[in-house]
């Protein structure tokens, strides 16, 4: 591994390929992942970049791995359980096991993040009929929700 991958400009790292979200593709709009830093049998964890177009989404979900989400750029919304908030630069967004979530950049401006994970984990589940009933009907929720 290098010591240092430099940020060679606009969120894009020196050989660090700009690959698809996720490659079961339907439920997401708009956004990019570069996988940073995975630390093997000695740090279970790997470090990705996201980063969603504006006007795009992530996959609503919710699995038992956590996330710890740290924005670097832009602007955007993410929901966190049964509330939304509003994100910008060094925020960081904590995404407990089993809980909703999902980001949203605004309609001007791209949202980049970063996000640390664990290399094992669970595949995410996404809402079910009942699941997205539920969502639905949470005040503020419902009209953010991208299903
Ligand atoms: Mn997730």
């Amino acid at each position: 591994m290098n010591s240092i991958i430099r940020h060679v400009g606009d969120c894009r790292w020196d050989g660090v390929p700009l690959l698809n979200y996720k490659e079961d593709g339907t439920h997401f709009k708009a956004i990019s992942r570069q996988v940073l830093f995975e630390g093997g049998p000695k740090l279970a964890a790997e470090l990705r970049y996201f980063e969603i177009e504006p006007g795009g989404h992530s996959t609503l979900e919710r699995h038992d791995h956590i996330h710890s989400v740290m924005v670097i750029r832009g602007r955007g919304h993410c929901l966190v359980g049964d509330a939304i908030y509003e994100i910008a630069g060094n925020d960081l967004v904590y995404i407990p096991s089993m809980t909703w979530h999902q980001f949203r950049a605004t309609t001007e401006q791209h949202l980049g993040f970063l996000c640390l994970v664990n290399p094992v984990r669970d595949r995410p589940d996404r809402p079910d009929e009942s699941s997205a009933a539920m969502l639905k009907a949470l005040p503020k929720v419902g009209e953010f929700i991208r299903l």
